[in-house]
């Protein structure tokens, strides 16, 4: 049985007064929640407020990027062990925004996934087709070329199961459109089938969240899919009212 989760990815936004009043509000009302994971993913100059507001309380937090050195003269970057000394849980890894943005490639993004891991951090490593490709039917084609870097190494499948995958396909990312419940399904049970193909037991165990406009309006359908365990959020993470209702379209709170 997988616990479905709800993760809030704020992107390049906040500020020390509004995290700390969304932070209040979600940890009023997630108290006693054990059918749903939280995690919330701050900007790095917010990670060490969110340490002190979240600890002991049932909100997961972890950052939006990693670099994949360790240590030294890297100006700007920072460290999976740094993540780790501000009580991250999880980071992601080749969200659309770096691999379109910043130019992260495939390599860069699985070299990513194996450093996070390596610093027992808990990747939720990111994966989607823009429209162009969609349009060309090369959904499948994009999705197995950015996962061929774990499910061709022995060692990166094997560490799934301490992984998370977010389908976030990249023309539904902060623009309104959202994939049907049908077509995330058909996407969430072909990523599930190639994890299988490789290994069952860590395919059936595997989160695997769907990203892309998700509102509290949408977010019931789509996590009524049998293999949609939850949810990766941008734009509806940044408000509490928002948020919550999209927790609570997976749990009985
Ligand atoms: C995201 O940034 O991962 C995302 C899904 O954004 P939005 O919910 O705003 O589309």
């Amino acid at each position: 049985m997988r616990k479905p989760m709800v993760a809030g990815n704020w992107k390049m936004n906040g500020t020390k007064q509004s995290v700390g009043e969304l932070l209040a509000a979600l940890k009023e009302q997630i108290t006693h929640v054990s059918d749903v994971e939280v995690a919330v993913f701050p900007p790095y100059v917010l990670l060490g407020q969110v340490e002190q507001l979240l600890a002991g309380s049932l909100v997961s937090w972890g950052a939006q990027n990693l670099d994949i050195h360790t240590e030294g003269a890297y100006t700007g970057e920072i460290s999976a062990h740094m993540l780790k000394d501000f009580g991250c849980t999880y980071v992601l890894v080749g969200h659309s925004e770096r691999r379109a943005l910043y130019h992260e490639s495939n390599e860069l993004t699985v070299e990513k996934y194996r450093v996070a891991i390596a610093a027992g951090l808990s990747p939720i490593f990111c994966i989607g087709e823009t429209f162009e490709e969609r349009k060309k039917e090369k959904t499948y084609e994009v999705l197995s070329a950015q996962l061929l870097g774990i499910l061709s190494s022995q060692e990166n499948l094997a560490s799934l199961k301490n992984a998370v995958i977010a389908y976030e396909p990249v023309w539904a990312i902060g623009t309104g459109l959202t994939a049907s419940p049908e077509m995330a399904q058909d996407v969430h049970q072909k990523i599930r089938f190639w994890v299988a193909e490789r290994d069952k037991h860590i395919a059936d165990g595997l989160r695997i969240l769907y990203g892309g406009s998700v509102k509290s309006d949408n977010a019931k359908s789509l996590f009524a899919m049998p293999d949609v365990d939850g949810g990766l959020i941008g734009g509806a993470s940044l408000k509490a009212h928002d948020f919550l209702g999209i927790v609570k379209s997976c749990s009985s709170f």
